[in-house]
């Protein structure tokens, strides 16, 4: 379980509660304080810390530590539960047929995310191909085509036309016959309300049975404004946070899933196309916590 991998900071103060013997406020502050401090460190929004702070105070008072638990086994998983009830157990893609809408701004990783997403369907036996309708960001065109050639993976585009439309229904009509369909659409540098309109579009269009917006690890508390405006309009199914194989921990992550109704279907932990891991909350949560 999840205790053997927390902080050393954490550990020290779940050792305090053990020593206690028993559970008392000021042991369950501390822990709690060590928590807060972590999660603040990971980038987690501060009302969610907060909101699950007095929870986990309130449980961990309140509730009788079940038979066959320690106080501090208790704690532990209280503060897993609270924050599985946040995170969720992640969103399952399934190994079928299907359209895959990619949203995200640009440099969040969407494209890289996309040819991995497409290595991970044929990895999986299935026939995967890529759309690419971002029209907007130079090179983007090249990139993805490359990224797939790299795999064998079949790929529609339209260099130099700007209308990302007309090459979703193309690619559409072309690539009908491959099993999953992934469509990289455009970004922009910050979310601006024509990105929102072209989503809109595509997503009428495409009529994807999945949409996954891409967010940096990094990102931190941006990543709510993002979820929530990306959700209102075209409704999001899961969350991709990519760039986790640098030291960002994404806890702004946690706030995009608690905008939505989504939760995190998959992970980027490096530049290549094999590296993409599904979404595990375990080792989320260590992170988050370490
Ligand atoms: P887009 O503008 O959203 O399409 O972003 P890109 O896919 O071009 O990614 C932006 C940069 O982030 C590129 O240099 C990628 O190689 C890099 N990148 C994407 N995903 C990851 C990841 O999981 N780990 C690391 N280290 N770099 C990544």
């Amino acid at each position: 379980m999840v205790m053997d991998k927390l902080g050393s900071s954490l550990q020290d103060a779940l050792k305090k509660l053990v020593n206690s013997g028993r559970i008392d406020e000021k042991s369950v502050n501390d822990v709690v304080k060590d928590i807060q401090r972590a999660l603040l460190q990971a980038d987690v929004n501060v009302q969610l810390v907060m909101n699950m702070s007095k929870q986990i105070k309130e449980r961990a008072l309140k509730e009788e530590v079940p038979s066959g638990m320690n106080p501090r086994e208790h704690v532990i998983r209280i503060v897993y539960q609270e924050l599985i009830n946040i995170i969720g157990e992640g969103t399952e893609i399934n190994l079928e047929p299907q359209t895959i809408m990619m949203i995200g701004l640009q440099g969040s990783g969407k494209t890289t995310t996309t040819s991995k997403l497409a290595r991970y369907f044929q990895k999986k036996g299935l026939k995967p191909a890529v759309i690419c309708a971002d029209t907007f960001r130079p090179g983007a065109y090249h990139q993805l085509k490359s990224l797939c050639d790299k795999n064998s993976i079949p790929f529609y585009g339209e260099e130099g036309n700007e209308d990302s439309l007309g090459i979703v229904e193309r690619g559409m009509d072309k690539l009908g016959k491959y099993d999953v369909l992934i469509i990289d659409t455009a970004g922009r540098h910050s979310l601006e309300q024509d990105l929102i309109e072209e989503m809109e579009q595509i997503n009428s269009i495409a009529k994807p049975d999945k949409k996954l917006l891409v967010l940096d690890a990094a990102i931190g508390q941006q990543a709510s404004e993002q979820a929530r405006a990306f959700n209102e309009s075209i409704g999001i199914s899961g969350v991709v946070i990519t760039k986790l194989d640098g030291t960002a921990k994404g806890g702004g992550a946690l706030s995009a899933v608690s905008e939505t109704n989504s939760s995190i279907a998959f992970i980027g932990v490096g530049e290549t196309s094999g590296d993409l891991e599904k979404f595990e909350p375990d080792r989320f949560i260590s992170r988050l916590l370490g």
